[in-house]
């Protein structure tokens, strides 16, 4: 019944005739849901995308609290050929019009506390239907399913049709809508479960959002397709995550969960029957590494994706998962460090990444200049992410392209600088910007969090002998916490505008 759609079919293969197995359990509610009964709701959400008007090609835009019924709404939505596009549930109202404007979908889906303010801006962008959806798995959306019979049959959809548009999260200027087909995210997903040994017998805990590729394609559609299980926790808390360890055998986190849990009372002992702690989205410190392995025994693998190429690069699962680094690229994956004009630079010097594959997206909607001038003719995509490869191949990302400080006409890396003030006693960790300078055009500064007794000049004089002079930070400032989005990414571009001011 599924054959005709590409990700559909592909989504459901490892629980066909296993329609008892459980998919999810629901931390929230308590609630257990089998394969067969969550595709059954995923048929109805289907069936009422199609009764509210919506046809192949159509957004259903969704910016609602993490539950199963949005999981069931992604893949209704596959089954009836229409494009999901979730939206961060930070998002403001004035940021949900851009995307409305922009999208122009014909279903919203929001939260009932938003319904009131969210109406008038989806009514002028020419959204025809508003439901709802909350976080206790009611609203008028929910509703609708129940009125529906389960047997959708699947619409016909090709591996380049669209399955998803994810807007990336806007740090330089627009937010782009990385338009995702039915191959790209099946073939992905596919190659992580097979690279990382997933299987019916797996339970992950799913602690991430579904709004972006790390929740709801990376962790939701390796469960999927793997036939596993999953623990569907609302939101990370870390107390509530090592209590579900031990009933389960896989974690997927950004950075920031692993440095929580470190602090949690129990992780040594919950963790011994895990299998896989994952890591990605924001980078993996090193010294975080490191201390997950002391206390639990396990070495975290460390991954690199983005929104718009799904993943790209992994640590092996048999092997040795360096810290520090990304790994290698994934089977079906080409990655090349190189040059501005696409030429690739020699093991050990810095470039920019470039990835080319089924795991690529089919370019920026509505952005037929911008998608050009990122994703070239013979199908690289430009990251916009520096990185060098050791001589072992291992990959590291070492910062952002637009990251990049060029002081006095010299170039420096951030995380150069970072690791090395990271590495100094008393301090937690760093971010290394560039802010305006009357001399230099722009002067390195390190923000600091420091747990020690560290200061600005005993931070200077210890990375001082390894590091040239013109990359020595000309202020260190020390701060409580580094600003961080939903995903754990420090926002550099926050503290550029936060610091701005501090070379006078
Ligand atoms: P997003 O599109 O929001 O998923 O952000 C993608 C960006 O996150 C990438 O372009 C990288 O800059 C960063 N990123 C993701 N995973 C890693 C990682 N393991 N290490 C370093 N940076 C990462």
């Amino acid at each position: 019944m599924y054959n005709v759609n590409h990700l559909a079919k592909r989504l459901r293969s490892a629980s066909l005739g296993r329609e008892d197995a459980t998919f999810l359990q629901n931390h929230q509610t308590g609630e257990t849901i089998s394969y067969g009964a969550f595709f059954a709701n995923a048929e109805r959400m289907a069936a009422v995308l199609v009764a509210k008007g919506l046809v192949v090609g159509d957004r259903v835009a969704v910016q609602a609290p993490k539950t199963q019924a949005m999981l069931e709404l992604y893949v209704g939505a596959v089954l009836a050929g229409v494009v999901f596009l979730p939206l961060n549930t930070g998002y403001t109202g004035a940021e949900i019009q851009y995307f409305l404007e922009d999208a122009t979908p014909k279903m919203l889906v929001c939260a009932s506390a938003n319904l009131e303010a969210l109406t008038p801006i989806a009514v002028a962008a020419g959204v025809a239907e508003i439901l709802t959806l909350d976080a206790d798995e009611t609203g008028t959306l929910v509703e609708a399913r129940g009125g529906m019979a389960a047997g959708f049959e699947a619409v016909p959809c090709g591996a380049d049709d669209l399955a998803a548009i994810l807007y990336t999260s806007g740090t330089t200027g627009r937010s782009k809508g990385a338009m995702l087909t039915h191959r790209a995210l099946a073939s992905n997903s596919a190659a992580l479960a097979d690279y990382w040994q997933f299987t019916a017998e797996d339970v992950l805990i799913h602690a991430l959002p579904v709004f972006h590729t790390h929740g709801l394609f990376v962790a939701t559609n390796i469960t999927l397709m793997s036939g596993a299980s999953c623990i569907f926790m609302a939101g990370f808390e870390a107390s509530a995550v090592v209590a579900a360890m031990q009933g389960a055998t896989a974690l997927m986190g950004v950075p920031t969960y692993y440095v929580r849990l470190l602090e949690t009372e129990g992780l040594a002992a919950a963790s011994k029957g895990m299998r896989l702690f994952v890591s990605g989205s924001a980078p993996l410190l090193a010294e975080t590494h490191e201390r997950w392995r002391d206390v639990t025994g396990h070495a975290i693998l460390e991954r690199y994706g983005m929104t718009e190429t799904n993943m790209n690069t992994s640590n092996p699962y048999v092997g040795e998962r360096r810290a520090g680094t990304v790994g290698f690229a994934l089977p079906g994956v080409e990655v090349i460090v190189a040059d501005a004009a696409g030429v690739e630079v020699p093991r050990g010097e810095v470039g920019i990444l470039e990835v080319r594959g089924d795991n690529v997206f089919a370019g920026y909607w509505k952005m037929p200049q911008k998608t050009a001038e990122e994703l070239r003719e013979d199908g690289f995509f430009i990251t916009g992410d520096m990185a060098v490869q050791d001589a072992d191949g291992y990959i590291s990302i070492v910062g952002r392209a637009k990251d990049l400080i060029i002081t006095g006409g010299y170039n420096v890396y951030p995380k150069e600088v970072e690791l090395l003030i990271d590495a100094v006693a008393g301090v937690v960790e760093s971010a290394v910007i560039g802010v305006p300078h009357a001399d230099f055009g722009e002067a390195v500064v390190a923000v600091v969090v420091a747990d020690g007794d560290v200061d600005e000049a005993g931070i200077l004089a210890a990375i001082a002998p390894d590091l040239a002079r013109f990359k020595q930070p000309k202020r260190v400032i020390i701060v409580d916490e580094l600003t961080r989005n939903a995903m754990g990414k420090v926002q550099k571009k926050a503290l550029r505008e936060r610091f701005a001011g501090v070379m006078g």
